[in-house]
């Protein structure tokens, strides 16, 4: 039933002379570029690729080799080498001054409104619950963090967050079994 790459089995070609360089086709197999775990095949009757375990589905433009995530805004993209995929970089990774200051804004004032509260209407000092509000201003501040870097993570498929998806979906399917 799990039809899925040994990860070990990277497709960086050192490991086998089968895996020499061959070019982009619809009708071979490659690595996910976005969950480096699952498997790129040809989508029957499209010219499309598909992800057997991040589910994502790209579009080919093979004249030029470069891989483009069609289910995302930004639209990643990618080009494959013969062996790998590299990233393009400069064309969907600038975060963009906007992103970072929406991001920054998202983290920032909830966290001061909340603050704000707690500083002009501050609990007596040796009232029962007088360690929740700055506990309260805390986790305000680390929750709306998480959102954002989980935003980011999902939109520009930082590495790190891959990795860590990979890890809790394989650790969530082996326990189910
Ligand atoms: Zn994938």
């Amino acid at each position: 039933m799990m039809d899925r790459l040994d990860p070990r089995q990277s497709l960086q070609g050192q490991s086998s002379p089968a895996l020499a360089r061959r070019p982009l086709r619809y009708d071979d197999r490659y690595r996910c570029p976005v969950c480096y775990y699952g498997e790129l095949t040809g989508m029957t009757l499209m010219e499309s690729f598909g992800c057997s375990f991040c589910r994502h589905i790209f579009t080919a433009d093979l004249p030029t080799q470069v891989l483009r995530l069609a289910d995302n805004t930004p639209a990643l993209s990618w080009r494959w080498d013969g062996q790998r995929w590299r990233r393009r970089h400069g064309t969907d990774m600038d975060f963009g001054p906007t992103v970072v200051i929406l991001g920054t804004a998202l983290v920032v004032f909830p966290t001061l409104l909340v603050g704000l509260a707690v500083y002009l209407f501050p609990p007596l000092p040796d009232a029962p619950g007088a360690w929740f509000p700055p506990v309260w201003v805390g986790l305000t501040g680390i929750s709306h963090l998480v959102m954002v870097l989980w935003l980011a993570g999902e939109s520009y498929a930082l590495p790190l967050y891959r990795a860590l998806r990979v890890l809790l979906s394989r650790q969530f399917t082996l326990g189910d079994r």
